[in-house]
Parts: C-alpha cells; sequence; structure tokens
C-alpha cells in the first residue's frame, strides 16, 4: 500500500505533467471510486473545464487544487495509481475514471482492485491545526455538505515532514501514550503517512524495539524516533517510493527505494548493522520486521531509557 513517499513521487510528478491542464471529459467506469460529489454523473458534469493548477498532497492523498478553489483528493488505497496516458495510448482495462485533458492525454485513475477513492470538495480548512491525536472526525461524520477538504482530513495528524512537526512536538503527541509504538506509528491521527513499511524502517534506524510502549521513551529516544521517521520518508521519496506489490509513479514506472529497505521483508536476512538475523513478529494483525539485537526487547519492568 502506497505510503507518504509513494504518494509524494506521485503528486510531483503529476505537478510536473498536469499541472494547467484543462479537463474536458470524465467517464467514471466504476461508480464506487467516487465518493464525492453523487452520483458519478454528477461529479464528471463539476468538473468539465475545470483547469488543475497544482499538485500537492496530505496523508496518503494526492491532492488536485483545481483553479476555482476546489479540491479533489485521490486516495490511492492498495492498488491505486495515476498514470498520465499521451494521446493515443491503448485503453486501460483497469482505468476506473478517465479524466480527458485538453491536449489530448488522459489522466487515468487505473486500480486493479477498487478499492481507491476520489473526492471533489470545497477547498479551505487543510492548514489548521491538526487534531489531538485518537479524534473523531466529526465534520464529517454528520455529513454536512457542502464538505470542504479540510474536514476529509479532519482527523489526520500533522505531516511528519512538515518544518513545525519537531521533536518536541513530537513527544507531546507520544506523552502518556501506553499504546506500542508500532501500532502508535500506524495511527494516522498520531502522524499523518506512515504506514507499515516506514514504521518498521524507522524503528529500525532508531534501534527501538516496536513493541516499546510510548511511556516508556526516553527524551532521547523520541528524538532518536523522530529524526528516524523523517529520515525514512525522505530517503523513500529521493528514491521515488518503495514498489513492493503495484505502487507505480505517474510515468507508470515502479520506484527504487524497495532496494534500500533496511528490515521490512528482510526475515532471516542479516541485519545491516550487526548482521543478526531479521525477525519476523506479528503486532495488531501487521507483520513487523526488526533486528533481535539492535532493538532489545522491552521487559515489563522497564522505565525508560538513554
Ligand atoms: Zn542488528
Amino acid at each position: 500500500m502506497p505510503e507518504l513517499p509513494e504518494v509524494e513521487t506521485v503528486a510531483r510528478d503529476l505537478q510536473r505533467r498536469v499541472a494547467g491542464a484543462v479537463i474536458t471529459d470524465v467517464d467514471v467506469r466504476w461508480d464506487r471510486t467516487v465518493r464525492h460529489p453523487e452520483p458519478p454523473e454528477r461529479f464528471a458534469a463539476e468538473l468539465r473545464g475545470a483547469r488543475i493548477q497544482r499538485v500537492g498532497r496530505r496523508a496518503k492523498s494526492v491532492l488536485l487544487h483545481l483553479a476555482d478553489g476546489r479540491v479533489m483528493t485521490v486516495a490511492l488505497r492498495m492498488t491505486g495509481a495515476l498514470i498520465v496516458a499521451p494521446s493515443g495510448t491503448p485503453d486501460d482495462p483497469y482505468a476506473r475514471v478517465v479524466f480527458h485533458l485538453a491536449d489530448g492525454r488522459q489522466l487515468r485513475f487505473r486500480d486493479v482492485r477498487k478499492f481507491g477513492r476520489i473526492g471533489l470538495w470545497e477547498g479551505g480548512g487543510l492548514h489548521r491545526r491538526a487534531a489531538a491525536p485518537g479524534a473523531a472526525s466529526r465534520a464529517v461524520r454528520e455529513s454536512r455538505d457542502p464538505y470542504r477538504v479540510g474536514d476529509v482530513f479532519a482527523r489526520h495528524g500533522p505531516e511528519p515532514l512538515a518544518r513545525s512537526f519537531t521533536a518536541g512536538r513530537f513527544g507531546a503527541r507520544l506523552r502518556g501514550r501506553t499504546g506500542r509504538l508500532k501500532s502508535l506509528l500506524l495511527d494516522q491521527s498520531l502522524l499523518a503517512g506512515v504506514g507499515n513499511i516506514y514504521a518498521d524502517e524507522a524503528l529500525w534506524r532508531a534501534r527501538l524495539h516496536p513493541l516499546r510502549t510510548a511511556n516508556s521513551l526516553s527524551e532521547a529516544e523520541v528524538r532518536r524516533l523522530h529524526r528516524a521517521v523523517r529520515a525514512v520518508l525522505r530517503q523513500g521519496i529521493a528514491n521515488r517510493g518503495s514498489s513492493i506489490s503495484d505502487y507505480v509513479g505517474a510515468d507508470g514506472e515502479p520506484g527504487d527505494n524497495a532496494e534500500q529497505l533496511a528490515v521490512y521483508r528482510r526475515t532471516g536476512e542479516p541485519c545491516l548493522r550487526c548482521g543478526r538475523e531479521i525477525a519476523r513478529i506479528v503486532i495488531g494483525q501487521r507483520s513487523t520486521h526488526f533486528c533481535p539485537r539492535c532493538q532489545r526487547e522491552p521487559l515489563l519492568w522497564e522505565g525508560p531509557q538513554a
């Protein structure tokens, strides 16, 4: 499943390729891909003539900012991809939504397993302070209409690569939490964009066992984890993402980061730091990979350690 670096790569590719493009028509071929507005005919009608001003990202969604202020969100989920197809490219049977552009190209939302979702929203509310950890998305649940795009992300935590996301702020969000580090890193209300791959990589880099609880971390360990999370995400972006299963960039090419991963899906292979075999355990139904020597197992009586 694409995480922050993969979605960021798609957004940057699209910024280069479709910023300024005008949407002339939209084919919705799988109705459930369109989350908002309904029905799909309305979604298509509201996009006709719209100009894509710029492309960005929030959490694990691509954001297409339209010139009139509205924002289209694309959640890639398991197998979704946004592909720019030059005019004359053969049709793709897995294209669930096709945006026809005025210059003859198509922006295709390709999604084999059909879990991806696209929405079109009024602008605004994206830059308000992130929700408190564990907060519910009240606006969306009460189905206020029209939603603003900010409401879609109301229960998401801060962006880990934002300048404002300091170690102090991370520590404040972790304070008093009794959850396991692996589960907390996957909690999108604590931190947006981290998934299974980058959670395992960050914990290995920070030399923290995935079963450690947040409230057992010393200040030095919080700083280490904060640095590690940002480093593995930046490395993922630099390598255009990790193609573990279906992920491809907007050029249809896989990313290069899978070969750079230290622990994820390297069970039984030597730790790059100490040579010990990488182990795999399951935490909260998620495969978790770590080095049993570098990432020492927490003991019940153990307090914070430097
Ligand atoms: Zn090791």
